[in-house]
């Protein structure tokens, strides 16, 4: 009796609200409809955060020996920012969305499964929101994604290891050193058992020039990290950031 009552309901809710691909509109009982997906962009390997090399999933780092100090292996985003990612993003981070990033985190999950790489990774970490964004917006995003990549690889998500003690400004119109600035002491570990010796994937929505995620990785690092990437939705061809308005 209860099912009958809420397929109805189902039935009812579908017919005065019709489900539509979010990108042309079409109905469509996913949030994207199948040749929405199939067009979609993808990339099909990571690249190092110092000289852009491609890293492929038979590489755990970057061949290249490099002056400067990184700390991340490698990144991994799904696709390149163009517009159709533009959009998605946006509706996940500031419409309320959230299932856009359900549907993300599961393609992260599967690429987590897939490429070698990935194998000896132990935990997700995702990018912490400081509580006064986190009221804003109800939902960590990165948060989101991790969960979502978790149910499909079966990595866990580690919980309450970072904390963003900052309520930095938002990146989207600064340069990369001031995107560097701008997050320096911004988090901390609040957690240091759970990391150590710990391989650590960092979850982000977008990574852009990667100040962000750099600053993750090295507080990590000193917490006694051993290996860390990221995984992200989307990167923007171009560093100038500016372009895309992110
Ligand atoms: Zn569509
Ligand atoms: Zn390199």
């Amino acid at each position: 009796m209860f099912k009958l009552f809420r397929k109805l309901w189902h039935d009812c809710l579908d017919f005065f609200f019709p489900k539509i691909c979010l990108l042309c509109g079409n109905p469509s009982a996913e949030i994207i409809c199948s040749k929405c997906e199939k067009s979609l962009s993808k990339m099909d390997a990571g690249y190092c955060p110092v000289c852009n090399a491609s890293i492929s999933a038979d590489m755990t780092k970057c061949t290249v020996k490099h002056n400067d100090k990184n700390f991340i292996n490698f990144i991994r985003p799904l696709a390149k920012f163009d517009s159709q990612h533009k959009q998605l993003i946006h509706l996940f981070k500031y419409n309320g969305i959230v299932d856009i990033g359900k549907f993300f985190g599961a393609k992260i999950g599967e690429i987590i499964a897939r490429e070698r790489h990935f194998k000896h990774y132990d935990i997700f970490i995702p990018v912490p929101l400081h509580k006064k964004r986190h009221r804003e917006r109800r939902y960590n995003q990165a948060k989101v994604l991790a969960d979502s990549a978790s149910k499909i690889c079966g990595k866990p998500v580690a919980e309450n290891i970072i904390k963003r003690i900052v309520h930095t400004q938002s990146q989207t119109k600064l340069s990369p050193s001031q995107r560097r600035k701008n997050v320096a002491g911004a988090f901390e570990v609040v957690n240091r058992d759970k990391i150590t010796g710990k391989n650590v994937i960092i979850i982000d929505d977008v990574v852009t020039t990667g100040a962000t995620t750099e600053e993750i990785a090295r507080i990590l690092k000193l917490s006694g990290a051993k290996n860390i990437c990221t995984v992200c939705i989307a990167h923007p061809e171009s560093k100038d950031s500016k372009k895309f308005g992110i």
